[in-house]
């Protein structure tokens, strides 16, 4: 068999022809497995849903109950068999609840990987490698000149500009789905035990993750009321005040005199970046893999073809062949790396 015929790139996402479902598919389909919440992979008006208990509950906090015809729990590691094919999941160790998904029949497995990263991330469980014939990887950090720094040092220029700039708000920019609580909880780690002020839009993934075991310490609405008690006469002064990139555009940011604007992202290795979105104290931390995790997650697994879906594909395809693995680029479109 040709993997292609197990697992088949098409418009709407990978498509298994033999168990009859996409992976992550950007319409609606009949049947979707889910590798993550993130808007670009989960969404919703599906038929029938198969994903992780957490995806699952954070696709329903998003999208309401109801979001797909139905839905259906895949514990991490469970074989489960669909029509010709048999599934599982395993940790992917990029949001709370991701998970890549090893699709298996006539002694080929092939794995789609979704998003993933393996840096340590104290919100969500560690990529597991999976041994498999074909590997489905994202290239959004694809190219040698990404090397994520370790994020104890950015949480330490965030704790260290505070400590500079007391009577000024520290407000950080951070995607509302995993990146925002991770920060939260590495500022916990490293002792930071204030109260942190959140955007709205953040309130029910915050309290999602809590209630899932991941302790994220006092958090507040970051309401004009809170502002008041907040400082010594000036409202947030001295506070981290955590909220969406897109947040920072609107009325919503303006209520904070004189702030330091942060953005987490990976994203924010390239200067350029950073200066055209305004932002004084970039903080390097991303949900996705640099060059060299990439690279060498490729080499540990040590598939005999990789595909890439998306994001600077041409340089992982070329450093597959050069290491003697077959590769191919996808150029899947719909999946977004940019909020990352
Ligand atoms: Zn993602």
């Amino acid at each position: 068999m040709r993997p292609e015929e197990l697992l088949c790139p098409t418009p709407d996402g990978l498509w298994c022809p033999l168990g009859g479902f996409h992976i992550d598919p950007v319409r609606p389909v009949a049947r979707a497995l889910i590798t993550h919440g993130h808007a670009d992979h989960a969404r919703p008006g599906h038929q029938a849903v198969m994903a992780t208990r957490e995806t699952l509950r954070i696709m329903a906090e998003r999208y309401g109950a109801g979001f797909a015809g139905s839905e259906a729990v895949a514990p991490l590691g469970e074989a489960m068999r669909i029509g010709d094919v048999t599934v599982s999941f395993h940790a992917a160790g990029h949001v709370l609840g991701s998970a890549q998904i090893a699709v298996e029949a006539k002694g080929m497995r092939i794995v789609a990987s979704g998003d993933y990263k393996r840096r340590r991330d104290p919100t969500c469980a560690p990529f597991e490698p999976v041994q498999c014939d074909v590997f489905i990887t994202e290239a959004t950090f694809g190219l040698p000149v990404f090397r994520h720094p370790d994020d104890t040092n950015e949480i330490h220029k965030l704790l260290a500009s505070l400590a500079a700039f007391p009577e000024r708000a520290h407000l950080v920019g951070a995607y509302a789905l995993g990146k925002a609580q991770r920060v939260i909880k590495r500022l916990r780690e490293e002792g930071y035990d204030r109260t942190i002020y959140i955007h709205g839009a953040l309130e029910r993934l915050c309290r999602l993750y809590a209630e899932e075991g991941i302790d994220l310490g006092p958090l507040e609405q970051a309401t004009v009321e809170a502002g008041r008690k907040s400082g010594s006469g000036v409202d947030f002064a001295g506070a981290v005040v955590v909220g969406p990139p897109s947040a920072f555009a609107d009325r919503w940011a303006r209520r904070f005199p004189d702030p330091v604007s942060c953005f987490a992202s990976g994203w924010m290795s390239i200067r350029q970046r950073a200066k055209q979105r305004g932002v004084e104290l970039p903080l390097i931390i991303s949900d996705h893999c640099d060059w060299a995790e990439l690279t060498e997650t490729i080499a540990e697994i040590s598939p005999a073809e990789v595909w890439v879906t998306h994001g600077r594909e041409e340089a992982l395809v070329r450093w597959c062949e050069l290491a003697g693995i077959r590769a191919r680029p996808l150029h899947m479109v719909g999946y977004e790396d940019e909020a990352e």
